[in-house]
């Protein structure tokens, strides 16, 4: 994936605040955060969106899940509470095609 820019930000190719690593997701903090806390989960793997997740998935997926509970905690906004969300397509206004969850929190959000 040549030019995904989160595929630069996963082989360092770009530079990004990281916030967790291990062999299969990196978060860092959101470039344009929305909020005191913005931070970005990816798989390292390559995929477009939420259209192309599998059943091969799976595990990395419950993974995730798991790696975005313990980042909030690790941030500071679990108790106040945060706000996980990821935008698919044209009508989600997704604009980086390598498919990710925003964690935003530390303060009061817009009721959506
Ligand atoms: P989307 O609109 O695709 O759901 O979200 C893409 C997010 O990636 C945006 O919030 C944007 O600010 C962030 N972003 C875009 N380019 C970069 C970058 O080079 N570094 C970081 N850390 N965030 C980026
Ligand atoms: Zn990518």
């Amino acid at each position: 994936m040549g030019d995904c820019i989160f595929c630069k930000i996963v082989n360092k190719e770009i530079n990004s605040n990281i916030v967790f690593e291990d062999d299969e997701i990196i978060a860092f903090n959101d470039i344009e955060p929305i909020a005191p806390v913005h931070v970005l989960i990816i798989p390292k793997k390559h995929i477009d969106s939420m259209n192309d997740v599998d059943k091969s998935d799976e595990r990395l997926f419950g993974k995730i899940m798991i790696v975005v509970s313990n980042i909030a905690k690790q941030v500071g906004i679990a108790d106040e509470g945060y706000r996980l969300l990821t935008n698919t397509g044209i009508n989600g206004c997704q604009e980086v095609k390598h498919i990710h969850f925003h964690l935003i929190g530390g303060q009061r959000l817009q009721k959506i």
